[in-house]
């Protein structure tokens, strides 16, 4: 008799089980119809960018530090569901709006960090597709910064001087180009978060942390600097200049 209570209740129990485990399963369900933000593969081969940037340093930028902000970003949506179903550009728009500050700091930094590398993949070219600034970008920059070497100068000065990790950005911003930098993985569509940034639209982007030059450059970012304008994908910069005016 008291055996069969046992086995009684074992079942039972196991059926309490069951139906937790069919619940969490349907809730895994509808979670799983929300996208999760994925790496993007890289536009071009590890290797196409040397002697520039050589082929190692890409391999652990994309697959490791980006994917992992991907994995971070998606480990922060898991504790707000409300915000999963969020593109990550409307996701960067409400981020004041976060009130849980230690989720809106891993939002910030892991949301920001493949916003930015996913644009920086993309603006980037093997230096015999990299293209040139198309003439209406060609005219803004001169009219902006007096010459393409004017801007080169001034950008790489924003870069050079971006103390410890961060950003220099080319942005469109009421109609103008203007130069900004930003540190850590903010970037110029923080609004209400970068108090020291310019904002607007950014059209280039140029990723200052050690770990994008330090195996081939070690110190010398300013040697990565220059050597990055080879590798600048000027015919996608110019379409995102066009698209930013239209
Ligand atoms: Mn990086």
């Amino acid at each position: 008799m008291n055996h069969l209570t046992d086995m009684n209740r074992r079942q039972f129990v196991q059926l309490g089980a069951f139906a937790a485990g069919a619940a969490m399963l349907s809730a895994d369900a509808s979670a799983a119809e929300l996208p999760a933000h994925a790496l993007p593969a890289l536009p071009f081969a590890c290797d196409a960018l040397e002697p520039h940037i050589d082929a190692r340093t890409m391999e652990i930028h994309h697959g490791k530090h980006h994917a992992a902000y991907v994995a971070g970003l998606n480990a922060a949506l898991e504790k707000s569901p409300d915000l999963r179903g969020k593109t990550l550009d409307e996701l960067l728009a409400v981020l004041p709006a976060v009130a849980d500050e230690s989720l809106r700091a891993l939002l910030r930094n892991h949301g920001g960090g493949h916003w930015n590398h996913a644009f920086f993949w993309q603006t980037l070219a093997p230096s015999a597709r990299s293209g040139a600034p198309s003439e209406k970008l060609t005219a803004a920059v001169s009219s902006e910064f007096g010459s393409m070497d004017g801007f080169r100068k001034a950008f790489g000065e924003a870069a050079a001087k971006r103390f410890g990790s961060g950003w220099a950005w080319l942005i469109l911003a009421g109609g103008r180009l203007k130069i900004t930098s930003t540190p850590n993985q903010d970037n110029p569509l923080m609004k209400g978060l970068v108090p020291d940034a310019d904002l607007g639209v950014p059209l280039l982007g140029l990723d200052v942390w050690e770990h994008a030059y330090y195996l081939r450059y070690q110190n010398r970012r300013p040697d990565y600097i220059a050597a990055w304008w080879n590798v600048v994908n000027w015919d996608e910069v110019s379409k995102r200049f066009q698209e930013a005016r239209a």
